[in-house]
């Protein structure tokens, strides 16, 4: 609770410095700069015309160990080595996704980083920010709408109502709208049929919106979006009955990136927030090119561990907008390295058990099996990352050198990073090797070429990545590809939508799992977004609150002061 307080206070009490000047340090001109209150701004697009002319920095990517419960750090990580670079004299900035507002009412609290690696104001990013997310809802929920309406109105091409691919879009969690039921009523109700929400973080609007990198690129991925088939089962998509071009319209100011600060004034780019398992999990393209052409460092973090953010980064983010990355950060802790050797249970809500937060290197060595996997995914890209050894109070220093030795022991520079406790200058060391690693240069690879066939991709990922043996295709699933490979998708790039707890699909199984194979359940489209996705196992597209939501600890008093957003 005292951790809070801390968060708390730094965020009220830090000084923000005008956007304008966070602008100028990205070489944005000031007829770029759309300020949206104090201290957030939009960035127009123009801005990445204007800035053609500057040398294009080095590319970061921060992603981690595979999470646990204890949470491990990407985020604040990502923001106190900006800080760090920016100590060292270089011009560096941040681009973090936008947090959606369905885990910040219920069960994570804030998304802004943490103690003196923060990105403020830190209420304003947690809650509606510039209306992105809203944005997208409505796009989503237009296009739904219009759904509804062209089976009312028996439009061409007649959908058939059975095969209907495009629910609705709320960004709450809200269990009770996972199965709905719609057009009840009169025949002016509409057509009677059954429908679903999903969180607006899983809607492939919002997956479009982080990986179109123009307005024009935008319209188009909208208008291919596939929301059903017709009675002969052809795809129609969103360009078909019409949607597209008012959704673009809708989205015109949600693709301009967010400007806001870190806490030391780097510049932080908030821009979209895709899920993690469906979709790529990763900030927008667009926020990314302005970082880069703008800064020497442009660090980005992926979501969950390196086997599923880090890989979508390198071959969807990456396919997508043609940029190299330069290094990679893998950010892991001793409690959560202790917990991957499977000797500790922890319960949500309560507090960490003694035996967790005791000594114990041999511990963190036995979880370290999923740092080294993880390394292992890193380099099976061309790129040896750096570990940022995200330090907390109750680490003792053997083990953190058990960490440094592990990696080590395989070639990796470890490095201790005090960023939330000392700001930039906890991270000075986690800087200079990662400087140092962008410098040496990568040998950046994709993990599978375009050609190679949808379940080949699949199976690829599975094996190399997640340790798998093998891969079970279900036969709904094998019908799927095969009819996706057939309509001309086959040279997608694959998402593989698994519990993001295990390198496994098994989220009990910690460590490095071995002698499993990966279930697919199903396999979905995203054309617009220009990606497959399989299912395996349960994946829920909208989660629900738990029995005491972070929302039930959130208020605000008679000044505005919301408290309980940590
Ligand atoms: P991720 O991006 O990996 O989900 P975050 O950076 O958001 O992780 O951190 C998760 C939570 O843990 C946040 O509440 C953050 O403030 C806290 N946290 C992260 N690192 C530290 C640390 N070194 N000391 C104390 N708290 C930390
Ligand atoms: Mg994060």
């Amino acid at each position: 609770a005292s951790a809070v307080n801390d968060n708390l206070r730094i965020a009220r009490t830090a000084r923000l410095w005008p956007i304008e000047e966070i602008a100028h340090r990205l070489g944005v001109p000031g007829e770029a700069v759309e300020p949206y209150g104090r201290g957030i701004a939009k960035l127009d697009l123009s801005a990445i015309g204007a800035q053609v002319g500057q040398p294009r920095g080095r590319y970061v990517v921060v992603s981690a160990i595979t999470p646990t419960p204890l949470g491990e750090g990407k985020t604040t990580t990502a923001i106190g080595l900006t800080q760090g670079l920016q100590r060292l004299g270089h011009r560096a900035s941040v681009a973090l996704r936008q947090p959606s507002m369905g885990p910040t009412l219920g069960i994570k609290g804030g998304a802004a980083g943490g103690g003196h690696s923060q990105v403020v104001p830190m209420e304003r990013i947690n809650l509606h920010l510039t209306g992105d997310l809203h944005a997208v809802a409505a796009a989503h929920n237009l296009l739904a709408a219009m759904v509804d309406n062209h089976l009312h109105h028996r439009l061409e091409p007649q959908l058939d109502p059975q095969q209907i691919r495009w629910q609705r879009a709320i960004d709450i969690n809200d269990r009770a709208l996972r199965h709905i039921v719609l057009g009840l009523g009169e025949p002016v109700d509409g057509v009677p049929r059954q429908g679903s929400f999903e969180i607006t973080a899983a809607s492939e609007v919002m997956a479009i919106l982080a990986l179109a990198d123009s307005l024009a690129d935008l319209r188009q991925r909208l208008g291919r979006i596939v929301i059903g088939y017709d009675r002969d089962g052809q795809a129609v998509t969103a360009e078909q009955i019409h949607a597209a071009g008012a959704m673009a319209a809708l989205l015109k100011e949600a693709l301009k990136p967010n400007l806001l600060q870190t806490l030391e004034h780097a510049p932080a780019l908030i821009h979209a927030g895709p899920f993690g398992n469906i979709a790529h999990g990763n900030s927008s393209i667009v926020a990314d090119r302005i970082g880069l052409h703008g800064s020497d460092f442009l660090i980005t973090e992926a979501g969950f561990g390196a086997d599923m953010g880090a890989e979508r980064f390198f071959n969807i983010k990456c396919r997508v907008s043609g940029l190299t990355p330069d290094a990679a950060v893998l950010v892991a802790t001793v409690r959560a390295l202790k917990y991957h050797s499977g000797r500790h249970r922890v319960v949500p809500g309560k507090p960490l058990p003694d035996s967790l937060l005791a000594e114990n290197p041999q511990q963190v060595q036995e979880g370290g099996t999923n740092l080294l996997k993880q390394i292992d995914n890193i380099r099976a890209h061309g790129i040896t990352p750096v570990v940022a050894i995200n330090a907390f109070p109750s680490d003792h220093p053997s083990e953190h050198s058990a960490i440094i030795d592990l990696a080590a022991a395989v070639g990796v520079k470890a490095v201790v990073s005090s960023h939330v406790r000392d700001g930039g200058d906890g991270a000075l060391a986690l800087a200079e090797a990662v400087a140092e690693s962008a410098a040496a240069g990568a040998d950046f690879q994709y993990l599978y070429p375009d050609e190679l066939p949808l379940e080949a991709k699949i199976a690829r990922i599975a094996t190399r990545l997640y340790g798998a043996d093998d891969v079970a295709f279900s036969t709904t699933a094998r019908r799927q590809l095969e009819h996706y490979q057939q309509q001309g998708y086959g040279h997608f790039p694959v998402c593989i939508a698994k519990s993001h707890l295990s390198l496994s699909a098994d989220p009990t199984r910690l460590g490095a799992p071995e002698g499993w194979t990966l279930p697919v359940r199903e396999v979905r489209l995203s054309a617009g977004a220009g990606f497959v996705y399989a299912l395996c196992g349960d994946i829920r597209t909208l989660p629900g609150l738990g029995a005491d939501p972070a929302a039930a600890h959130i208020d605000i008093d008679e000044h505005g002061e919301i408290s309980g957003l940590f």
